[in-house]
């Protein structure tokens, strides 16, 4: 997994050396060097993590991240501060400014690596809920994503399982009554409770007696109800080689014994807060699903869905130079088939039309229903090659076999022709490439029907 990560510190020494350790693992690294080039940076860069400094001169890294934090914009880009070993306090202010970690100089590579993989993995799933639960509604992010990071901070329901003992008191006096705990002594009733019941988070003693830590986190991130919920775990701080398989397998946050009360609050709120988001993200998403984005006919995206859907591709494509490439596909001679055989076998006509695509396209691909038969297919990370190919392998296989409709002879011959337009750069639009598409399927008529033409912009 790659991601790009922006890089924050006022000593070029100290950028220079995470930029060297993150290069050579294939993450894409941005620079700045104090805290208003910093915010300038995330605002037209779009990093995917933020490694923040906090000792700068001016604008120090705790209000940039404040910053970051507090605009919907930006919010769910997770910032990890960098701080010095013996500032301990620089943590917790951290962490309440809402980091979602921190690493301590001189930056050891493994942790380095480590949070940085776990939070670009958890941001490539926000962005994805990002992504879809700004297409149905139509309106995009703004007032949504203020909503999404409002009114987060009340209490929580926290699940313990340590069955030795020394845990539970300091764990609830930690939390100072702003959250509920339950205690479970017995891992498997912990489970049980997890899945039957809803929990915002479970803190585990990685050191269970009799019980194996990690399967329980192994165990509660392979169901299905509990995948999602986040973990902290308690661990010894020379259990390093436990820590580290439990954050590959998806524990969220981690706190060392001595668990120190402060950090434990500031932790705890972190994970729960982020959980809230997500949620929300989640149902945004349920919502605009429901929201009608299909057509009946064809179980195809409608029009409005991929309007909405390819924006956020062609922004995509925009700022990461991925490829794109999109299809627009008429039926040739549609009208008489209606008209000689009635507009129900039209329907039967699009409705197989609607199999054979489904057929041939990947599960990225966005096929669209636009107009009666008109159909766009986007095709991302894609280029206009193959999406040549793909729009020649398409044609041939609908012509090649009559579609099987209510006629007499239970057979049509039906044949399509497909326009191909790629986007170019930066300055070009849905509306560009759409059109583009359109004036090569217009070609394609012209040109004698059956057909695949391409529109290089
Ligand atoms: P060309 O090869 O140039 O594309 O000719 P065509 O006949 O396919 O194109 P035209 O745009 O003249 O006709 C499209 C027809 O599609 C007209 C309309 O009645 C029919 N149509 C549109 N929506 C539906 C539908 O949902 N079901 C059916 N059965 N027919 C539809
Ligand atoms: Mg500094
Ligand atoms: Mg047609």
């Amino acid at each position: 997994m790659t991601a790009r990560v922006l890089v924050v510190d006022d000593i070029l020494a100290n950028v220079r050396l995470l930029e060297a350790k993150l290069t050579a693992e294939y993450f894409e690294v941005i620079t700045a060097m104090n805290g208003v080039d910093a915010l300038e940076s995330v605002q037209r860069t779009k990093p995917d993590i933020v490694l923040l400094d906090v000792m700068m001169p001016g604008m120090d890294g705790i209000e940039v991240c404040q910053r970051i934090k507090s605009n919907p914009a930006t919010h769910h880009i997770p910032v990890i501060m960098v701080t010095a070993l013996d500032q301990p306090e620089d943590r917790i202010r951290g962490l309440e400014a809402g980091a979602d970690d921190f690493l301590t100089k001189p930056v050891n590579d493994l942790a380095l690596f480590c949070r940085v993989k776990s939070l670009a993995r958890l941001k490539m799933l926000t962005d994805e809920l990002r992504a879809r639960s700004s297409t149905g509604n139509g309106v995009g992010l703004g007032q949504d994503d203020q909503r999404l990071i409002e009114d987060v901070d009340y209490p929580g329901k926290i699940l313990l399982v340590d069955n030795r003992g020394y845990l539970a008191d300091r764990i609830r006096a930690g939390l100072q009554g702003r959250h509920e705990l339950t205690c479970f002594e017995d891992p498997q009733s912990a489970v049980f409770e997890a899945v039957e019941s809803e929990c915002d988070l479970m803190i585990i003693n990685l050191d269970l007696q009799d019980f194996d830590g990690l399967r329980l986190c192994s165990q509660l991130r392979s169901l299905e109800r509990t995948r999602q919920i986040p973990i902290l775990i308690i661990v010894d701080p020379d259990d390093h080689q436990r820590m580290m398989r439990a954050l590959d397998m998806g524990v969220n946050d981690y706190l060392m014994r001595p668990v120190d009360r402060q950090e434990l609050l500031a932790r705890v709120n972190t994970q729960i807060r982020r959980w809230r988001y997500t949620e929300r993200l989640r149902n945004n998403v349920q919502q605009s699903l429901e929201l009608a984005v299909t057509d009946p006919l064809t179980g195809f995206y409608n029009r409005r869905y991929m309007n909405t859907q390819i924006t956020s591709l062609v922004d995509h494509a925009a700022n990461r130079g991925k490829r794109l490439s999109l299809l627009a596909l008429d039926v040739d001679h549609f009208k008489s088939v209606n008209d000689n055989h009635g507009h129900d076998v039209g329907d039967q006509v699009l409705q197989e039309l609607a199999v054979r695509i489904k057929e041939y396209v990947r599960n990225i691909d966005l096929p669209c229903r636009v107009g009666g038969e008109e159909f766009v297919i986007i095709l991302p990370e894609t280029d206009m090659e193959s999406a040549c190919i793909v729009a020649e392998r398409l044609r041939a296989a609908i012509g090649k076999k009559a579609f099987e409709v209510s006629t007499k002879s239970g057979k049509l011959p039906v044949t399509v022709s497909i326009g191909v337009a790629e986007f170019a750069d930066s300055s070009d639009s849905l509306e560009a490439m759409l059109k583009r598409a359109d004036d090569a399927l217009y070609k394609a008529k012209r040109e004698g029907r059956n057909r695949v033409i391409s529109h290089a912009a």
